[in-house]
């Protein structure tokens, strides 16, 4: 993908911060971290999304996130605690249209918040088998 920044970044024709690199993966900290050690772990290959990314690569991808935050939490940056996700579209968030997951440090006296910090009301019973019975249709 000619203007992708991930794709350069993975052919070195843009620079970053290496943290970790593989055959399939590479792990770079984020130019405008939401806390320090803020990591992207994305494929070397170029998917849009985490619908995209064939299941390989999805396991490498898999491995190296958790190889990458375990240092992240025994290195002397010290959180807490951490966010694992993935903005999937623009809809969700999503400004770089080359799959990554975020790996986001959290530590008791950030002021980040929980992802979704608000409430939200319980659905009852028969509502949520609709919606399961309504996603079930289409596993495969
Ligand atoms: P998204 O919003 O797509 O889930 O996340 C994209 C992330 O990429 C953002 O957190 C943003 O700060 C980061 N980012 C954007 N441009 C660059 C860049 O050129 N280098 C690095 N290392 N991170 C970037
Ligand atoms: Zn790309």
């Amino acid at each position: 993908m000619d203007d992708c920044i991930f794709c350069k970044i993975v052919n070195k024709e843009l620079p970053s911060h290496v943290v970790y690199e593989d055959e399939l993966t590479l792990a770079i900290l984020d130019i405008f971290p939401a806390s320090e050690g803020h990591t992207l772990v994305i494929p070397k290959k170029h998917y849009l999304n985490f619908t995209d990314v064939p299941e390989q690569e999805l396991k490498a991808l898999a491995v190296t996130s958790q190889r990458v935050l375990k240092a992240i939490l025994k290195s002397e940056i010290l959180p807490q605690g951490a966010n694992v996700l993935t903005n999937h579209g623009e809809v969700a968030g999503q400004d770089v249209m080359h799959f990554h997951w975020h790996l986001i440090p959290r530590f008791t006296s950030d002021s980040l918040g929980k992802v979704f910090n608000r409430e939200f009301a319980q659905k009852d019973t028969q509502e949520l088998a609709q919606i399961a019975t309504k996603i079930k249709s289409y596993i495969n």
